[in-house]
């Protein structure tokens, strides 16, 4: 199987964009972080101990690149960033979702999809077929439980 990193390299090839040092520093960190939810700021301060040379505004357009060839999506937490996490769409592919501690503000992955029932129930009621989805459930987590 190839790696996050491979598939994202031939993904640039395949759009004609060229593989730069700057844009391979951009694309380790976005595949060393995943499951951190990193925004551009955070993103760039790592890049930036490989990279010292690299720009805010080099970081930023990289990842909109990556936004486009589809191997990134956004995560909006309503804290007032756009946070990005590696995620190579295809057409059967279905995105974990997201917990989001209003305490502490940590992000909780779930892997499972969970979501057959209603999926099932979409397509038959609507013929619509159903590509991915995006859900963020809001609430406490078991540390901010704990201490309460
Ligand atoms: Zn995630
Ligand atoms: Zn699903
Ligand atoms: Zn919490």
């Amino acid at each position: 199987m190839d790696t996050s990193f491979d598939i994202i390299k031939e993904r640039l090839k395949d759009k004609g964009l060229k593989f730069t040092p700057q844009r391979r520093n951009v694309i380790d960190t976005v595949v060393e972080s995943t499951g951190r939810h990193l925004n551009i700021e955070e993103i760039y301060n790592i890049v930036k101990k490989k990279c010292p040379e690299i720009g805010l505004a080099t970081v930023y357009r990289t990842i909109q690149l990556l936004d486009d060839i589809n191997v990134l999506s956004k995560l909006d937490l309503n804290d007032g960033c756009i946070r990005y996490e590696l995620s190579i769409n295809n057409d059967d592919y279905h995105s974990h979702h997201h917990l989001i501690c209003r305490e502490c503000g940590e992000v909780i992955e779930v892997k499972e999809d969970l979501l057959e029932m209603l999926e099932n129930t979409i397509e038959q009621n609507y013929n619509f077929k159903i590509y991915d989805h995006d859900l963020r459930v809001f609430g406490i987590c078991s540390k901010c439980r704990k201490s309460e």
